[in-house]
């Protein structure tokens, strides 16, 4: 299965089977090695950014131990049973702790978040109790300990708060704050090169002739890119000849990836795979996907080169099951396992047994029952396919046709795509 010619010709070579796509996953992402370095940024800043090192609590998060209600606070043992009375002797506020002590009897009115003295165990929630003649009236006892959060409840001090490779989501960046991290240390963003190849491209900004075709790729990799916080580095549209696809190489093998679309199937103006094997290596052509065979994977200077071919469909389908995990490495995170679950279809679907399908498809909920609906319109060209869509069908490879009401796999299209770092 491996390929590991240098020079063109070897496109011909009948042993080159496609190869199945979790083998051609699989091995992509262990072959990427994170781009090394990091760089210390404030926390306000770390939206999307991947943290380089493991993160531990330099405090007890909360600090001390307080109240989780509104009610009152008081010593157990004083007032154990429904209808206890108690004598309200001051007051704990959220950052104006009660500074006195409390004797047997006595109690303190205490607010959420507030610290909770010396004396106390137990809170009772304002709602079950009453105040009457200057005493409180406790009409429901709590438990022991009832609405008290002890010091250390959510961290502890050299407690381990996040792992290296985590990629920061709202939530990390409120857990990080909580520990007082003003500053964190994040891995740099990849480079990612990419450009468009084909003579029929056109700039969208202008007219065109028939035969001629909007880039619409180099639009749909960069905002692929741009979701992913990677910084693109757009190198347009390179024409179909061995020259300028040279020249175009050269310049992208300065980056950390390049992605390209089109040029690399085996028809008379495809010299994508050449040219990678003139300059750099490939490392695999062809994966047994569809859409999206023809792809080529390599290594052009220091760049790992993914040649996506130039159907719109097959470009956005081989960018999400192949490039994106590799990029998410190469970032320093953790490539999520896709997130997959079944439905049954609500139409019959044509497939014959040899590729892995993605089908593009739309979930429904139609009265309480999912389903899943595919795109009448299949094709690898049809983009609209992609944009009507929100989720794939995954039919494995040996799959043949599947009629309606079969559970099949389903993809979201929205779903994590950074996994968390082990431990
Ligand atoms: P290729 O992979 O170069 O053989 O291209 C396959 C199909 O995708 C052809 O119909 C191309 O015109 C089309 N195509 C290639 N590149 C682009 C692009 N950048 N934007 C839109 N369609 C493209
Ligand atoms: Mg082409």
């Amino acid at each position: 299965m491996t390929q590991s010619s240098s020079g063109p010709g070897f496109r011909s070579t009948p042993a080159d089977r496609p190869m199945p796509l979790a083998e051609a996953r699989a091995r992509i992402v262990e072959s990427i090695t994170p781009v090394g370095g990091s760089e210390r940024i404030d926390l306000a800043d770390a939206l999307s950014r991947v943290l380089a090192e493991d993160v531990t609590a330099p405090i007890d998060v909360p600090g001390a131990p307080n109240s989780s209600m509104d009610g009152y606070g008081f010593t157990f043992a004083d007032a154990p049973a429904d209808g206890a009375r108690l004598q309200v002797v001051g007051e704990s506020l959220a950052g104006h702790p009660f500074g006195g002590r409390l004797d047997a009897g006595q109690c303190i009115r205490i607010m959420t978040g507030a610290m909770v003295p010396p004396g106390v165990d137990t809170v009772v929630m304002q709602e079950n109790t009453r105040e009457a003649d200057g005493q409180l009236i406790i009409d429901t006892a709590p438990r022991r300990g009832a609405n008290i959060r002890p010091a250390g409840e959510d961290l502890r001090r050299g407690q381990i708060v996040m792992r290296a490779g985590q990629y920061l989501r709202p939530a990390d960046i409120a857990v990080l704050a909580s520990v007082g991290a003003a500053r964190v240390e994040v891995r740099p963003r990849p480079r990612v090169a990419f450009f468009s190849t084909g003579d029929e491209l056109r700039p969208i900004d202008g007219p065109i002739r028939p035969g001629e075709i909007y880039d619409s790729n180099r639009y749909g990799l960069a905002a692929m890119l741009a979701e992913l916080g990677m910084t693109g580095i757009n190198l347009g549209v390179v024409g179909d000849s061995p020259q300028a696809l040279r020249a175009a190489f050269a310049e992208a093998a300065q980056a950390d990836a390049v992605v390209t679309s089109g040029g690399v199937s085996v028809g008379a103006a495809d010299f994508v795979l050449d040219v990678l094997g003139e300059q750099g290596q490939v490392d695999f052509w062809r994966v047994a996907i569809k859409p999206g065979k023809p792809l080529a994977f390599g290594t052009v200077g220091n760049a790992r080169f993914f040649g996506l071919p130039g159907n719109p469909v097959s470009t956005a389908v081989t960018f999400v099951q192949l490039v994106r995990p590799a990029l998410v490495r190469m970032a320093g995170g953790v490539p999520a396992v896709p997130t997959r679950f079944m439905l049954p279809t609500q139409t019959d679907l044509d497939k014959r047994p040899g590729r892995e399908n993605f089908l593009r498809a739309r979930l429904r909920m139609d009265a309480d029952t999912p389903s899943v609906e595919a795109i009448d319109h299949q094709g690898s060209g049809v983009m609209r396919s992609m944009s009507s869509a929100d989720c794939f069908i995954v039919l494995p490879a040996d799959q043949g046709k599947v009629a309606a009401g079969t559970p099949v796999w389903v993809e979201p299209f929205a779903q994590p795509v950074w996994g968390l770092p082990a431990g």
